[in-house]
Order: structure tokens, then sequence, then C-alpha cells
């Protein structure tokens, strides 16, 4: 089939070569002509486990090519995925001006029975609204999907080769079957409903694991308070099948490029239709004052941040990814250092990354090794669970100050091990004698 990927960001590239990769002939189309210009060497411009041999390879092959040329990705195709942001306005409300761009510069190239699926994620009514702006443009016949994406940064490759289900949201039979035919080697778990489901299901889906980071964060903060262990809670609770254990996650909140736009945007999209007494402006409020109160309290703990150095193990939003949209590292770097406390930043892939996200920080240091980055520390702060951070052995660095703490806000460290090497601990909803 020949297909068109418009945004090759996160999702659309992975996307494009994983489609390239199932034999489709795929173009992937980019304003971004530095991006463009760098996968078309190959060159992923972000790190994304497995992603820049796929792309290799299917570029090797011939099925999969790259281009800012709307006049050449359009015409050719059967059907054309539109995944470009769809970021948040101030007001919370979702940027769809990359889409109604993508939209003007396609509708005179496109052909005949082509099928337009947008993958970006859009409030429900979307795909009303871009049917008629599209028949303002265009005498072609189309035929509109939206086809959501559910894959997360750090596994998304596999998660794109093996999705948990597929959902596609179209009115049209055979828009639908042609839709099916490109996604069945994936998975046989592939649905068919409306378009307006679709966006639901995809706001719904980011909106019960925000709910859920949310709740467990309410239980660690009672948990303090008491003396019992949130992971304790958390094993407790993991054995009630209607509640399940995974995806328990007590830590500094959610963050990231999605859960924090999409929960804004159903807030405001239950406002505007009148539900306006809704959970979703208060798990909103809930994490975006939980980085602030975490902060007061573990600097009561030090005596204040001022003068401390503090070094900072996980710049990104999670492992195995670059990304640093919406990190927790992004919201309480400037916090500490408008706090008087003195940074070193760590972190295995988000170096290159970092100097954009904190650029308004220049005072700011990184280090490329952990052992250099905690020497002289008052304050160890692991915020990420990178493998790098968690296997690196404490015990085995010539520590500076005598008086440590180490906040590890993922749960994820030896308490034991880490007091053996001179920290005080400090955890997320867990309360240990020193
Ligand atoms: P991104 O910002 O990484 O990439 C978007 C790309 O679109 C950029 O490369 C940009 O240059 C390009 N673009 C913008 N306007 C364009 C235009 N007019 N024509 C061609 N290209 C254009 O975004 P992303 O993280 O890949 O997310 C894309 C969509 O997928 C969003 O709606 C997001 O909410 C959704 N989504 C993202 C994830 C994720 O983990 N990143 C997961 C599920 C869904």
């Amino acid at each position: 089939m020949k297909v068109t990927v418009i945004g090759t960001g996160f999702v659309g590239v992975v996307s494009a070569a994983v489609f390239a990769s199932l034999e489709n002939t795929v173009i992937g189309l980019d304003i971004d002509e530095k991006k463009v210009s760098s996968l078309k060497q190959g060159e992923v411009p972000f790190f994304e486990p497995d992603l820049e041999k796929l792309l290799l390879s299917q570029q090797k092959l011939g099925h999969l090519s790259f281009t800012t040329n709307y006049a050449t990705a359009i015409p050719t195709a059967e059907v054309i995925i539109i995944a470009v942001g769809t970021p948040s306005n101030e007001d919370g409300h979702a940027d769809l001006s990359y889409l109604y761009a993508s939209l003007d510069s396609l509708a005179e190239h496109i052909k005949d029975d082509v099928i337009i699926a947008v993958k970006s994620t859009v409030p429900p009514g979307t795909l009303m609204a871009v049917e008629k702006y599209l028949r303002q443009r265009t005498n072609k016949n189309f035929e509109l999907a939206s086809l959501p994406e559910f894959l997360r940064e750090g596994s998304a490759v596999e998660d794109t080769l093996h999705p948990d289900r597929v959902v596609i949201g179209v009115d049209s039979e055979e828009a639908f079957q042609k839709l099916r035919t490109l996604h069945q080697p994936l998975t046989n778990t592939i649905l068919k409903v409306k378009p307006s489901s679709a966006q639901m299901g995809k706001y719904s889906s980011n909106a019960y694991l925000a709910t859920r980071i949310t709740f467990i964060n309410q239980i660690a903060d009672l948990c303090e308070h008491n003396g019992a262990d949130i992971e304790e809670v958390i094993a407790i609770l993991g054995q009630d099948k209607r509640i399940g254990s995974h995806y328990w996650y007590p830590g500094l909140g959610y963050g990231g490029s999605c859960f924090p736009k999409d929960v804004r945007e159903l807030a405001r999209y239950s406002q505007e239709v009148g539900e306006s007494n809704n959970i979703f402006n208060k798990i909103h409020e809930l994490n975006e004052d939980r980085i602030p109160k975490l902060l007061e309290e573990f600097g009561s703990k030090v005596g204040g941040w001022s003068g401390k150095k503090v070094a900072v193990l996980g710049l990104s939003f999670k492992p195995h990814t670059n990304d640093m949209r919406e990190a927790p590292s992004v919201r309480i770097i400037p916090k500490l250092l408008a706090a008087g406390a003195h940074i070193v930043g760590f972190d295995p892939q988000a170096l290159t990354s970092a100097p954009y996200f904190l650029k308004s920080h220049p005072q700011l240091e990184y280090s490329s090794d952990i052992a250099a980055a905690i020497a002289e520390a008052d304050v160890v702060m692991a915020l990420v669970e990178w493998p790098e951070i968690i296997n690196f052995d404490f015990e085995s660095v010539v520590y500076t100050k005598p008086q440590r703490l180490f906040i590890d806000a993922r749960n994820q460290f030896e308490i034991l091990a880490l007091k053996k090497a001179g920290f005080k601990y400090q955890g997320i909803g867990r309360t240990y004698a020193d």
C-alpha cells in the first residue's frame, strides 16, 4: 500500500518505519527541513531504542523515504496518516493549528478516494470539523478516519509492532477495510468504532492512567503520616483482581508530552460541554501542586535549599528516551536554582536535549559521569529509573559531604545499600528511621 505519514516526530517516524517494514511504500513528510535531512541519512533526531536500525534498513530496501514536499508525497498516497503535534495552548485547549496547516497543504494534491487518517490526539468532534474544512478546499473524494496512537516513548517500536489494540474510528466500511488491511499484520485486535469514540477512547486512556498516578500519590502522602510503606500498600492492592498490580507509580506526578496536555484538554472540553464538576480539573491541579509541595518537604529535611549542592539524576521524563517535554527535571531544577541550590544534572541520553529545555539556566552544570555528579553533593535526587542509575554502586564513591540525603523519587533503590553508602534515605510514601 502507498502510505504517506505527515509529521515525522516521535509518533510519525515510528509509524512510517513500521508500516515500511510491512512492505508498504511509505513516505514521511515533514516541514522541518533539518529533521528530514537527518532522517534521510538514517539518523533519528531523538533517542528511541531500535528505531535507527529499522529506519536504516527500510530506507536501504527502498520501502521508506522522507521529504518536505507535499507535491511529491501526497498525489501517490492511498492512505495519508496525519501525526503532527497537538500541544496545549495556555488555556488548556489542544492547539490544532498544525493539523489545519497540514490540511491546507495537502488539499490541492490529494487523489480521488484517498483515506486521510488523523493519528494526532484531537478532541472529539474534530473529524467533523476537518471534513467540512477539507470539502471547502478540494472536489476530490476522500474518506476520513480517526486512528489514535497508544505507543509509549522508550518502547515505541515494540509498542507499534505489537499494539494492545488498533482503534479505527470511521463511518465508512470501505475505509475501515483498507485501514484494517494495513494494520492486520500487527494485531488481530482491531476495533471499528465511531470517530468520536476513538477520540474519547484515547483521551480516556491517558486520563485514566494520569488519575491512577494521582490516586497513588495521594495514598503515598497519607502513608507519610502513619508509617505505612506505599510499596507494601501497593502489594496489597495488587492482589485484588479488580485492581491489579501493574501501573502503580508513586512519585513526583505524571509528565511527558501527552498526559499533562490530554488531561488539560479533557478538563477544558468537559467545561465547554457544561460538565464543569469533573475530576479532570482536580487531577491537573493536584499534579501541578505536587512538585512544589514535595520540594518544600524535602527542603525542610536539609535545612533549606540555599547553598546546597544537588545532583539531579535523570533529566528525561522517563527512562529510555531523551524527551524532556514536561519532565520532572524541567520543573524541579528552575525551582531549586531559584532557591539558591547549585545543581549538577546527569542523564544517560538527555544531556543532548537538556541545554535546550533548560536554556534559561546557564548556571546549571551537567555531568556524563554519575560518580562525578554526586561526589560533592549534599542531596542526590534520583528522578528517573534509568538502569544506569538504579544499578550504580553508590558505595563505590568517595564523598566529600558527611551529611547526605538521597531522594528516591521513584522508590526504586535498596534502602540498606544507600544507608551503607552514608545517605539518609527519603522515598515517596515510605518513612524509615535513620
Ligand atoms: P512531535 O512534536 O514529536 O512531532 C510532530 C511533527 O509534526 C514535527 O516533526 C513537526 O515538524 C511536524 N509538523 C508540524 N506541522 C506540520 C505540517 N504542517 N506538515 C508536516 N509536518 C508538520 O509530536 P509527537 O510526539 O510525534 O506527537 C504527535 C501526535 O501524536 C500528538 O497529537 C500527540 O499527542 C500524539 N501522541 C504522541 C505520543 C508520544 O508518546 N509522543 C503518543 C501517543 C499519541
